[in-house]
């Protein structure tokens, strides 16, 4: 018996999926697997589990349902945002039945019914339950992302299919002979549902051949109000700039519907928000007619500004967990920052870009439309648009510079404010509610996009990625799109990460657009050409998936250590390519974890406990060993802190905030943006001056790693960290994040050591380690710990060692500018740099070790530690 509140189930009766609710049931019923398209927004997320739960499963007292509803999302958002949805829908608490766990959080009550969780949870748990016996259901949500543990997932879920089939059929048979089974062993068999947002999940599935069973497919019809796509008539460099006006005049000239802009990273969340805020500061108290066009002038535009907004950005990670080190471009040599030709092309299409401001609806131009029509024939995406075409031509509104294409989604006749379409008569000239969401935004300030707005305002969301598909962003009525995203690329071959801002696929554009469409008819401002999208080397239809991205040296290790020997042989739902498979045994034979046949080693076996990666779990082992091997070495607890800290700061972003840029820490209700305007540069300068004199205390000058694991020591011990990280200008949730995963680590060792014997800690308890490494009286390891700890740092990148270049000569003179070391990597025939905010730059070692090579203006070495060959 369910009762929710009353304004839930009004509000649920609007969703698509309510009234397939027999039907997906009965697929479940059914079928072992059971895959299920809706569009985003339909009510997969939070309504399946509902159906689930009223159905018996997850409560322990129906047969054959017993055991909990796990749904996994890849992003740790989303979790908190859909598990605090479904609690409140059911009128329940939050932590009781329905329950969530993310990395480091988790209310899971003793009689959880309902979990949510991340896909890296999930996995984690099949490795000490390959059953999953505690689960009766497994859903994977967002399928079609595609994300790397959610591809795994599938993989393994394929196999724990047959394994909990087997395990049944032989509890039967007990039964049957009447042996004894006890109860709280009784298994059911599992049940799998993978949501999706589109259906291209459903192919690769069927393509595979992954089940043994091809899964039925159930599909919720879409009851998406229709959205007018806008595409530009040229495409622009400067999105920022163009999303910046585009938002202003929507504002200006449309009627009453909340604004969400797609931008690609947290930086130009940030400076999209506050140009927007102070915008709307100015227009009040000023007439509404002038309004709009103060704003879209280009003067209000630093254009220098913008350019650092995007370049800074480019260089830092959206998504926490595989993250690792990022330094702010800004502290390149000064004459590089700006590119000046850029700042030529923009000033020259300048004039162009006036009109674009106007989004009063005109007949449109054909050129653009034709264009987009003719490459509409390769793609099942643009096939859907084309039929919607078609069928409004009688339709043409369109503004002068957008040519536009209205997706009539299948609709429903009977929701009656489906024929009603907003005439811009009421046009709001409120405030602007600018709201910013990101992925390493504290969860707090995500959840704000949830909540009601003040009366009269508008309400405007800059997003990143997370708001494509994993959230629904009530009252969006209006979506623009610059058509980018930022996106971790990874080079197999040599080892070189890079952050690259690039076209989104057709299937994200279809996405975004799809976003407007929720409460009524939308429109979709695309900030690029129909031209541009209908070329398929710029927009791909579908992105790739991030295993053939990413090393997969964690994920071999992880398969081995489940027993899963031929790697090869895993049913992925797209294969491995060989050459990262092959860098990925290379990298676990260099840390030991693989011998010369590829088996386990008992390093390797040590490694797969932890939660990390194999080069960081390696380092942690190695210097466990070494302290092990100096007998009664006094200050061994306290070096043990040190090496479980290095360990989790070389696992995070570089927590060090570009000097003097709080940013990342603004808080939108923070101080009036306008007054920070006048004195801004002035107040940066003494701040950064500031900061670096404050930062000087953290230097140990031989590592990244561990001058980050002394701030992290600091950061724990100080009394108001909220404060702390303010003063020395240091990203709070790494610095959170860090310290959990620290300690996380510490436990780990100990609850290890029970098993394993190489490596059992035996100086003592974890609270004697905590105590060592807090209050050690000399809070920084001694020259000779020092370089203990180097050796174990060194051993989990030993591959990646890089030497000092000395000679001057054959230098460009761009390259005498920059103010970086040179050096010569050991696997790469490039110059790769030291930056100069490393710890180590300034005494420019021969030789370094660097955890990651990434590619910005130039190939940077991050996180580098100091070594002494012999
Ligand atoms: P899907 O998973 O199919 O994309 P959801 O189940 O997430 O859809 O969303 C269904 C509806 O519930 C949407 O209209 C959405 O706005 C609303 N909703 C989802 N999460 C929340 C939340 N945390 N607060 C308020 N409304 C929400
Ligand atoms: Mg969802």
């Amino acid at each position: 018996p369910v009762s929710r509140p009353q304004e839930v189930e009004k509000a649920r009766r609007d969703l698509p999926i309510i009234m397939m609710e027999q039907e997906i049931m009965e697929a479940i019923y059914e079928n072992t697997v059971v895959i299920l398209c809706g569009e985003t927004g339909c009510g997969k997320t939070t309504q399946v589990p509902q159906f689930l739960y009223e159905a018996g499963f997850g409560t322990s007292n129906r047969a054959g349902r017993k055991g909990m509803i796990g749904i996994t999302q890849p992003r740790r958002v989303a979790v908190l945002a859909t598990s605090k949805r479904v609690s409140y829908e059911l009128g329940l608490k939050l932590g009781k039945e329905v329950g969530f766990q993310v990395r480091h959080d988790k209310e899971v009550g003793s009689k959880c019914s309902i979990k949510f969780m991340t896909d890296g949870i999930l996995l984690r748990e099949i490795q000490s339950d390959i059953l999953l016996k505690h689960y009766s259901v497994i859903i994977l949500d967002e399928a079609h992302e595609r994300s790397l543990n959610t591809d795994i997932l599938i993989g393994m879920l394929c196999r724990i299919i047959k394994l909990r089939k087997d395990t049944y059929a032989d509890q039967q048979k007990k039964i049957r002979s009447a042996k004894n089974v006890k109860p709280e062993d009784m298994i059911s068999q599992l049940k799998v549902v993978l949501m999706s947002a589109t259906l291209q999940l459903k192919e690769f599935i069927s393509n595979r051949r992954l089940f043994d069973v091809i899964p039925p497919t159930v599909e919720v019809p879409a009851r998406q109000f229709p959205v007018t796509i806008h595409f530009t008539k040229r495409t622009h460099d400067d999105y920022l700039a163009h999303a910046y006006k585009k938002v202003l005049s929507i504002h200006k000239s449309l009627p009453p519907g909340g604004i969400l802009v797609f931008v690609t990273g947290q930086r130009e969340v940030d400076y999209l928000c506050k140009k927007l805020q102070r915008a709307s500061k100015r227009q009040i108290g000023k007439k509404p007619e002038r309004v709009g066009d103060e704003c879209g002038s280009r003067q209000e535009i630093d254009e220098k500004e913008i350019f650092e907004a995007y370049d800074i950005d480019r260089t830092e990670a959206e998504h926490q967990e595989d993250m690792f080190s990022s330094y702010g471009e800004d502290e390149m040599d000064d004459g590089l920052n700006v590119d000046s030709s850029d700042a030529e092309i923009e000033s020259e299409t300048d004039t162009d870009n006036d009109d674009e401001d106007s989004a009063a609806h005109e007949t449109t131009e054909d050129g653009p439309v034709l264009s987009f029509l003719k490459h509409a024939e390769s793609s099942s995406v643009l096939k859907a648009s084309f039929k919607a075409i078609s069928g409004i031509s009688g339709e043409s509104e369109a503004a002068e510079e957008f040519s536009n294409v209205t997706i009539a989604e299948k609709s429903n006749p009977s929701n009656p404010s489906f024929s009603k379409r907003t005439e811009p008569t009421s046009v709001s000239h409120g405030r602007l509610h600018v709201l910013p969401l990101y992925a390493m935004q504290p969860a707090s300030q995500q959840l704000r996009v949830f909540r009601d707005i003040p009366e009269g305002e508008r309400l405007v969301v800059v997003a990143t990625n997370v708001a494509e598909t994993s959230l629904t962003i009530p009252g969006i009525t209006y979506v623009v799109d610059t058509g980018k995203e930022k996106v971790k690329n990874y080079d197999h071959a040599t080892g070189m990460a890079s952050y690259e801002v690039q076209w989104i696929s057709k299937a994200s554009a279809s996405q975004r657009a799809g976003r407007a469409g929720r409460t009524g008819p939308g429109h979709c401002y695309r900030l690029y050409s129909g031209a541009a999208y209908g070329k398929d080397d710029l927009f791909p239809e579908f992105s790739e998936p991030e295993i053939k991205k990413m090393p997969v040296d964690g994920l071999v290790l992880m398969l081995k250590f489940m027993k899963i020997d031929k790697v090869e042989n895993f049913p992925f739902p797209t294969p491995l390519n060989n050459e990262s498979l092959v860098e990925a045994k290379r990298c676990l034979k260099t840390l030991e974890a693989l011998d010369s046949k590829e088996k386990l080693t008992s390093m390797g076996k040590a490694m797969g406990q932890y939660p990390m990666s194999p080069r960081h779990s390696h380092l942690l082992l190695t210097i466990i060993k070494i302290l092990k091997s100096q007998q009664g070495y006094a200050r061994s607890n306290f070096i043990l802190g040190y090496a479980t800290a290095a360990a989790s700061a070389l696992s995070y972003a570089n927590p060090f905030l570009i000097q003097g840029d709080t940013s990342r820490e603004s808080n939108q209700d923070g101080p009036d943006p306008e007054h920070k305007d006048q004195n801004e540069r002035k107040r940066q300068k003494k701040l950064k001056a500031m900061v670096r004199e404050a930062r000087r205390d953290f230097s140990i000058p031989s590592s990244d790693a561990l001058t980050i694991s002394h701030a992290l020591r600091s950061f724990e011990c100080s009394r108001n960290p909220v404060e702390f990280c303010r003063e020395y200008s240091l990203h709070l949730k790494t610095m959170e994040e860090m310290s959990k995963l620290r300690k996380q680590l510490l436990r780990l060792i100990f609850h290890h050591s029970k098993f394993c014997d190489e490596f059992a800690w035996n100086y003592g308890g974890s609270e004697d380690v905590e105590q060592a490494w807090r209050s050690g009286t000399d809070k920084k390891p001694m020259l000779n710990e020092e370089e203990l700890l180097g050796q174990g740092i060194c051993a989990g990148w030993a591959d990646r060692v890089a030497k000092k270049i000395n000679t001057f000569s054959g230098l460009s003179k761009e390259d005498r500018k920059v103010r970086a070391g040179r050096y010569q990597s050991c696997i790469l025939d490039d110059t790769i740099y030291l930056h100069r905010s490393s710890s180590v730059a300034r005494t420019s070692p021969k030789f370094v070790v660097y955890s990651e090579l990434l590619n910005t203006k130039r190939s940077y070495m991050h996180g580098v530690t100091s070594i002494k060959p012999g």
